[in-house]
């Protein structure tokens, strides 16, 4: 982040440059009919929900001391009260715990779907826990800590990342090169790469490699697969994702409340709602934008079905008439006001934390195999840019 000039270090903290992080205001929720401000329902909830809310901020900050949660995951040992989260699903701690309000549990199923493309019955307790207390925990309305993570964002999302580590790779770097094949020899590894424009088998030589792949691919095209790759591969399940980018030709008309936001939530729908790619702009007056709609579709309340056999068979014009009728209940006009829906199909968008995978996977700084070192957001267990970014940073030292 350095490097790129997104943060320094004055008088001993962290700055980053504001024209990076997400301007304010952040988030909204389209809830009884009014946008609010942040994403936890809030207004005529009652008191139950609020008592629970303040409760389950309570049990955060209480399990903030008692096991780490840390960004990245391998910086905290697997200890006795980690693996014992991590063994139930989170739905299950939830309802030992009491914490069954339904708007309550709505939000923490958001959550979970947010991050893990699934929601709490789904995933482990360990990973519902990690997402706030790996952050900066669980705010309750009025508890007066309105101190929230500051977020990196860009019009085109993580792809500014990774534009810019790709960038000192110049031609070195082969895109739309599939991998088919990787094998240690006796002084090296060979990767067999199918070159997409010339329509070829080429085949690279080296000292070392790298294997970056998602698990269930690295299985694949290794030889002879190691059984540290087996035994991930054997383990990590895949939530798929589609994800559409809206096109707009002028600004939406909105209901009253909280003012247009970064990421805009309805709730009680089956999308995660949109984000607006003009919202960085520096430009006051509103015009025409991109809209950016998340549909997660691991196992969930809203999809009991295949997700991927959905992605697979459910034409486009099926989401295309999902995504329109969620995001009309707040904005009316925007059927109107879209000239162009492009659509993207995930099958394997991110691995599940699903119980039981943080024991499984263990907590190897880097795993390897003779010359091949392995590195992917998988090795985590779950899917974020800087677990990402650790593990093929150490997997490069290690190389
Ligand atoms: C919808 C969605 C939203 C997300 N939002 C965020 C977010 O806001 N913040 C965040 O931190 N993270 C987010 N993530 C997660 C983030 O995208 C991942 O953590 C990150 O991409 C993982 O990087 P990686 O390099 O480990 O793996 P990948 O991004 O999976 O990279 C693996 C690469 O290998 C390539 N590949 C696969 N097979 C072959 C082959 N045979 N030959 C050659 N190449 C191959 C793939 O094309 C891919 O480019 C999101 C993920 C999704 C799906």
């Amino acid at each position: 982040l350095e490097e790129f000039g997104l943060r320094r270090r004055v008088a001993g903290r962290w700055q980053y440059d504001e024209r990076h992080l997400c301007h304010s205001p952040q988030e909204r929720i389209f809830f009884e009919g009014a946008w609010h401000e942040g994403l936890l329902p809030v207004q005529g909830v009652g008191a139950t929900a609020l008592a629970q809310y303040r409760l389950f901020a309570q049990r955060v900050a209480a399990l903030q001391g008692a096991a780490r949660f840390v960004i990245p995951t391998l910086h905290a040992s697997l200890t006795p009260a980690l693996l014992a989260l991590d063994a139930l699903p989170f739905a299950a701690w939830l309802d030992r715990e009491g914490f069954d309000e339904p708007h309550l549990r709505w939000y923490l199923d958001y959550c979970c779907r947010d991050d893990y493309g699934a929601d709490a019955t789904q995933v482990s307790a360990w990973a519902g826990i990690h997402y706030f207390a790996s952050r900066h925990g669980f705010h309750a309305p009025g508890d007066g800590n309105d101190e929230r993570d500051a977020v990196l964002t860009w019009p085109e999302g993580n792809g500014w990342l990774a534009n810019r580590l790709a960038q000192p790779l110049g031609d070195r770097l082969k895109r739309a090169h599939a991998v088919v094949r990787i094998a240690q020899t006796r002084d090296g590894v060979e990767v067999d790469g199918w070159d997409s424009a010339s329509k070829t088998l080429v085949r690279w030589q080296a000292e070392r490699c790298i294997v970056a792949l998602p698990v269930f691919i690295a299985a694949r095209v290794v030889e002879n697969p190691p059984e540290v790759l087996r035994h991930a591969a054997a383990r990590v399940k895949y939530a798929p994702w589609l994800v559409a980018n809206l096109h707009l030709r002028a600004p939406l008309a909105d209901h009253p409340g909280a003012a247009p936001s970064w990421d805009n939530v309805v709730y009680g729908s089956r999308g995660l709602g949109y984000v607006d790619a003009r919202h960085q702009s520096l430009d006051p007056a509103p015009g025409p934008t991109v809209l950016t709609w998340y549909r997660p579709l691991g196992p969930s309340r809203y999809d009991s079905g295949d997700g991927r056999r959905l992605l697979l068979d459910r034409p486009w014009s099926g989401w295309r008439d999902e995504l329109l009728a969620e995001l009309s209940a707040p904005h009316a006009d925007l059927p109107a006001l879209t000239t162009r829906i492009d659509i993207t199909r995930y099958g394997h968008a991110m691995a599940m934390p699903t119980p039981g995978l943080r024991a499984h996977l263990g907590n190897e700084r880097t795993p390897a195999s003779g010359r091949l070192a392995f590195a992917h957001a998988d090795w985590s267990g779950y899917s974020i840019f800087e677990e990402s970014f650790t593990r093929g940073h150490l997997a490069g030292r290690y190389a």
